[in-house]
C-alpha cells in the first residue's frame, strides 16, 4: 500500500499534485490509501513521494472541470474515486461520456450535490450588521454541506461589492473589505450576532411572498432543505404559515365579493392628451374639481372619459387617512382582486406592500393609498384576466382623478410606486431608477419620491434578486417616511 497525503481540506491543486505522484509510480487505485491531515493509519507512514510521471498523463479539460467541483464534496471517498477515474481514463479516453459507468455516475452525483450547495449558499446566507468605530460591517454564519466557501466567495463580492462583509462557516471563512478578498479559518455561530433588524425584513419578505393557495410542503422543503433553516430568520414562520394555509385560502375565496363584468367586446380607442377636455365633459357634472372625496368617489363611478370602464367591474378610488397624512402612495391601476373588491392594494401586490410597510415601520392605517388609473385594464387569457399596462393617453386622462384626490387629501409627501405613477404625477421623463433616492415634485408642486411597484417584486424570476429588491423597496419607503417627517418638523 502507498499513502497519498493531503491537507485537512484539500483543494483541487492539492489532490492533483498527489495524483500526479501516484501516476508517476504507476500506483494502481486499489494500492493507494488517501488520507488527510489529522488522520492516522497505523500501517502506513510513508510520505507522499514527489515524482513526475514518465509519460504525460491523459487529463482532458472536462475531467479537470468535473474533478475541480467533485473534490469540494465532503465524502472522504472522493479522492479515491477521482484517482480511479483518472487511472481508467488512461486506458479509455471516452470514459467520461459513459453515463452508465458506476464511477462516472458517482462522480456526477458529487458534482451535482456541490453545485446545489453552492446555489443554496448564494440564496440562504443572511448577514447581520455590526457597527464598529470604522463603520458597519456585515457578518453571516452559514453551514454549507461541502467545502464551498472559496468557490462561492466571488459571487458575494460581485453581489455586495460596496459592503464590508465576512462569511463564517465551521471550516473556513471569507472576508471582503471593499477591495480585497481573503480567507481564514472557520469559526462558530457565536462569532456572529444572533439577531438584528434585518431579520424582521427577512420575515416580512417571506410572509409577503408566501401564497397559501399554492403551498406544496414537499416541494418547499426540496427548495429550502431543513438543514439550512436554523440560520435563516424567516424559517421560524414556516410551521405557523403551513398550519394556517388552508384557513387563509378559504378566507381569500370567501373575500371575493362579486364576479367580473363580462367583456363588452369593444376595442380600446386610441386617446391623446388633447382629447382631455372633451372626454372629461361627460363625467357626471364634475368637469370642475369635486369639493370632497365623497363627491369624487361618487362621480368616479360614472366616469366614461376613456374606454377602460367598459371591461372593469367598478372604478377603485383611493382610501386611507383622508386629511393630511404623512404619505400618499400611488400605484398604477387596480388589479384583478382590487377590481372585484373595489379597494386598492388588496391582491398579491397589496400583500407585498403591507409587508414592506410593516418592515419600514409604516402603519398602513395612517397613510393614503391610491392608483394613477382607476379602472382595471386587462386582457382575457382562458378564465383569467391578465393585467395590461395602461397607455399614455389613458394615464393622462385618468390623472384628473388622482390629481384631485391628492389635492383634497394633501399628504405631506407623495410616493409614486412604479413608472406609470411617476409618469402620471410628475414631468420626470427619465427612468424610474434615475428618480429614485431623491425628492422631486409632482406637477402640482408637492414633494414626490419614487420607488418600484410591489408587483415588480412578484414578477422577478430570481429568488436572490427578489430578496435584494424587497430590501431596496423597504429602504425607499423608510427614506420617504423620514423625508416626510423632516418636512413636518420644518413646517
Ligand atoms: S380609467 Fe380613469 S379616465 Fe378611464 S374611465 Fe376609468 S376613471 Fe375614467
Amino acid at each position: 500500500m502507498i499513502a497519498a497525503n493531503l491537507p485537512r481540506i484539500p483543494t483541487f491543486e492539492d489532490w492533483r499534485a498527489a495524483a500526479r505522484n501516484m501516476l508517476a509510480v504507476l500506483a494502481k487505485p486499489e494500492e493507494i490509501v488517501w488520507r488527510t491531515e489529522g488522520e492516522s493509519d497505523l500501517f502506513i507512514n510513508a510520505p507522499t513521494p514527489n515524482l513526475k510521471p514518465i509519460t504525460p498523463a491523459f487529463v482532458p479539460r472536462a475531467f479537470i472541470e468535473t474533478a475541480g467541483k467533485a473534490v469540494l464534496h465532503n465524502d472522504p471517498r472522493r479522492f479515491a474515486l477521482l484517482y480511479r477515474v483518472l487511472w481508467r481514463l488512461q486506458q479509455n479516453r471516452a470514459l467520461l461520456e459513459d453515463a452508465a459507468d458506476k464511477d462516472i455516475v458517482q462522480l456526477y452525483a458529487l458534482v451535482k450535490a456541490v453545485r446545489r450547495d453552492e446555489h443554496k449558499m448564494h440564496a440562504f446566507v443572511r448577514f447581520k450588521e455590526v457597527v464598529g468605530a470604522d463603520g458597519p460591517r456585515y457578518i453571516a454564519w452559514f453551514e454549507p454541506q461541502h467545502h464551498i466557501v472559496e468557490e462561492t466567495a466571488d459571487f458575494f463580492v460581485r453581489r455586495f461589492t460596496g459592503m464590508r462583509w465576512s462569511i463564517i462557516t465551521p471550516d473556513a471563512s471569507a472576508h471582503w473589505d471593499g477591495k480585497t478578498l481573503s480567507f481564514g479559518p472557520g469559526g462558530t455561530r457565536a462569532d456572529v450576532p444572533a439577531e438584528d433588524a434585518r431579520d424582521d425584513d427577512w420575515r416580512a419578505y417571506y410572509e409577503s411572498m408566501f401564497n397559501p393557495a399554492r403551498l406544496k410542503v414537499a416541494a418547499m422543503k426540496r427548495e429550502m432543505p431543513k438543514h439550512y433553516w436554523r440560520n435563516m430568520p424567516e424559517t421560524a414562520l414556516i410551521p405557523d404559515l403551513i398550519k394556517s394555509a388552508s384557513t387563509r385560502t378559504e378566507d381569500m375565496v370567501a373575500a371575493t365579493p362579486s364576479t367580473p363584468r363580462k367583456r363588452a367586446g369593444v376595442a380600446h380607442a386610441k386617446i391623446t392628451p388633447e382629447d382631455l377636455s372633451t372626454r372629461l365633459e361627460p363625467i357626471a357634472g364634475h368637469a370642475e374639481a369635486p369639493a370632497s372625496l365623497e363627491d369624487l368617489r361618487r362621480a368616479l363611478q360614472s366616469c366614461r372619459a376613456c374606454p377602460l370602464w367598459r371591461d372593469a367591474t367598478q372604478a377603485v378610488p383611493g382610501e386611507g387617512v383622508e386629511h393630511e397624512p404623512l404619505l400618499a402612495l400611488v400605484g398604477e391601476q387596480p388589479g384583478d382582486q382590487e377590481d372585484l373588491a373595489g379597494h386598492p392594494f388588496v391582491g398579491p401586490a397589496g400583500q407585498v406592500l403591507n409587508r414592506a410597510l410593516e418592515a419600514a415601520g409604516i402603519d398602513r392605517g395612517e397613510i393614503f393609498v391610491t392608483n394613477a388609473v382607476k379602472h382595471f385594464k386587462h386582457e382575457p387569457r382562458g378564465k383569467r384576466r391578465l393585467h395590461k399596462r395602461p397607455v399614455t393617453g389613458e394615464v393622462e386622462i385618468c390623472r384628473w382623478w388622482v390629481a384631485n384626490e391628492l389635492k383634497l387629501v394633501r399628504p405631506r409627501l407623495v410616493v409614486a410606486l412604479g413608472a406609470t405613477a411617476l409618469q402620471s404625477l410628475s414631468t420626470h421623463r427619465g427612468t424610474l431608477e434615475a428618480a429614485r433616492a431623491q425628492t422631486i415634485k409632482t406637477r402640482e408642486g408637492a414633494p414626490l419620491r419614487a420607488t418600484v411597484h410591489p408587483s415588480y417584486l412578484l414578477r422577478l424570476p430570481d429568488e436572490d434578486a427578489k430578496v435584494e429588491q424587497f430590501h431596496r423597496f423597504v429602504a425607499d419607503l423608510k427614506e420617504a417616511k423620514s423625508a416626510a417627517e423632516r418636512m413636518l418638523r420644518a413646517a
